[in-house]
């Protein structure tokens, strides 16, 4: 989810530095109908998801007559405190969110799902993803007439459906989605019955279950698991499946047949591993990054360390495929929150060493490997070596369990401004310098494919969205080009020597 326009007070600054109501988000969605206590078990789905989005959280349900809703900010437990909310949620159909944010202040207003009541009846929805021309639409349902309740790119669907000609909810839905462009993974409601939607090209996960005779739509398979469901199968890329009141599944293709293209930072960091993803697990997969990466990127050391949690499977891939033994060099704190999620570069610092702290007595006099996911503006790994360095590591040599973020995601994953990215910024020596490392590397893409099953990355039509680190959009990007953003696009690239 993302915001389609600036708030009057922020309109003087660049385009993607409006946080206020907010920047970008990944976000989880779920859904169940024909289960008695809906509500209850769309909320212990939603905890299950909280990794995807821990700002805030909405229910929406419905009885067979009314809609009902509740929302707040903060994490699932603390918004669905006590057994009386679910009290207000009554109904065998129930769709929830939870919302990740790049900063705070986020207001209520843009909490999903979120829900209009349209001259074809109630409509609820819940979006994982990004509409890469939000905006765009937005100004033009505006021009037309249109009166906005947030600042949500989501919200554009809930206006083209309402202002679509075609007789029934569901057309209008689809004509509403076929102007839209970019990533979408979608839980509605609507009188009828529960409808889940993944766009054309299946950037978002979206998994379908069953528990006893309801059935469930999540964003991960984690979730179904938590409730005690059983995965049926994924939702297909462009494919919409309706289920009615009386369990019965259909499944439509509006949008015709296109290669899916899934998001493959999913694998890499996004998704649970405990989640399995197209038939792989995450963390068999990102296991077998750390292999590919020890095959790739060899080191002389004593030991390998992750970054925790993010960089544990893989680094236990590059132990064994090394043969360096595989230790924890660094003890986190499970009581602060990522730190990736504090705007300021200030409170960041702070907030790295807050979370992670060295295991002197092990580290000292060592040659370590130290292996994390991802580097995205470098400020993790750079605390993370200077901490080691101050344990007394002899050398430490960083090795990156993806290639390098080059690119900003316009689909739903949180990535901050283009000209923030390290990798964008410095080549590869540039960027072990800045982070203070004795070397670095990162695996190479055709090493992640590998890692997800694939022989190669396959140029001419890839396998998956992995724009973030080739620059190869998938999907128009109509408002970034709209708004002539040259530095989302076309870095003048200083790589810095
Ligand atoms: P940075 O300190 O900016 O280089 O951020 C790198 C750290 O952020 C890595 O340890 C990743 O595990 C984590 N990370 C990478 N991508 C994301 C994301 N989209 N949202 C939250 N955290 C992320």
């Amino acid at each position: 989810m993302q915001p389609c326009h600036p708030a009057p007070a922020e309109r003087a600054r660049a385009p993607w530095d409006l946080d206020g109501d907010k920047l970008r988000e990944e976000c989880g969605i779920f859904g169940v109908i024909g289960a008695r206590d809906a509500a209850a078990t769309t909320a212990l789905g939603l905890h299950a998801l909280q990794h995807r989005g821990q700002e805030a959280v909405g229910i929406t349900s419905f009885d067979g007559r009314e809609f009902y809703a509740e929302r707040g900010l903060g994490h699932v437990a603390q918004v669905f405190d006590s057994p009386t909310k679910f009290d207000k949620l009554p109904g065998a159909m129930a769709s929830g969110h939870v919302r990740y944010s790049t900063t705070g202040g986020a207001g209520l207003r843009n909490v999903q799902p979120l829900f209009a009541d349209l001259a074809s009846g109630g409509f609820s929805i819940a979006h994982n993803g990004n509409i890469s021309n939000a905006m765009h639409l937005r100004r033009e349902l505006v021009n037309k007439g249109s009166i906005f309740q947030s600042t949500s790119d989501t919200e554009v669907i809930i206006h083209l459906v309402a202002t679509s000609r075609y007789p029934t909810l569901l057309d209008r839905f689809v004509d509403a989605l076929r102007l839209v462009e970019g990533a979408y993974s979608l839980v509605c409601m609507t009188a009828e019955g529960l409808i889940a939607c993944r766009d054309p090209l299946g950037i978002r996960p979206l998994v379908m279950g069953r528990i006893g005779d309801a059935i469930i739509f999540a964003s991960e398979t984690v979730a179904i698991d938590v409730v005690g469901g059983s995965f049926i199968r994924e939702i297909e890329a462009g494919e919409l499946v309706q289920v009615d009141h009386a369990g019965i599944v259909s499944s439509h293709r509006p949008f015709g047949q296109q290669g899916p293209r899934p998001c493959i930072f999913e694998h890499v960091y996004f998704s649970r591993p405990d989640s399995m993803n197209g038939g792989r697990s995450i963390y068999q997969t990102r296991k077998a990054i750390g292999v590919e990466l020890a095959r790739e990127a060899p080191a002389v050391a004593d030991l390998v360390i992750p970054v925790p949690d993010s960089g544990v499977p893989a680094a236990i891939g590059y132990a064994q495929e090394s043969g360096i033994p595989f230790e924890l060099g660094i003890i986190r704190s499970h009581y602060v929150g990522r730190t990736f999620i504090q705007p300021e570069d200030g409170a960041r610092h702070a907030d790295v060493k807050r979370k992670h702290n060295a295991n002197r007595a092990l580290v000292e006099g060592k040659r370590i490997v130290l292996i994390d996911d991802s580097i995205v503006r470098g400020t993790t790994s750079l605390k993370i070596i200077e901490m080691m360095r101050d344990a007394g590591a002899a050398e430490v040599h960083m090795r990156i369990a993806s290639p390098p973020t080059e690119h900003s995601c316009f689909y739903g994953v949180d990535t901050p401004e283009r000209h923030k990215l390290l990798a964008a910024r410095m080549d590869l020596k540039a960027m072990a310098r800045f982070i203070k490392a004795d070397s670095l590397d990162f695996v190479s893409i055709d090493g992640l494919y590998r890692a997800v099953g694939e022989a190669k990355r396959n140029a001419a039509c890839p396998q998956y969205c992995d724009a973030c680190f080739t620059g190869e959009y998938p999907t128009r990007l109509t408002d970034c080009s709209e708004r002539a953003d040259p530095d989302q696009l076309v870095l003048p690239v200083d790589k810095v020597a």
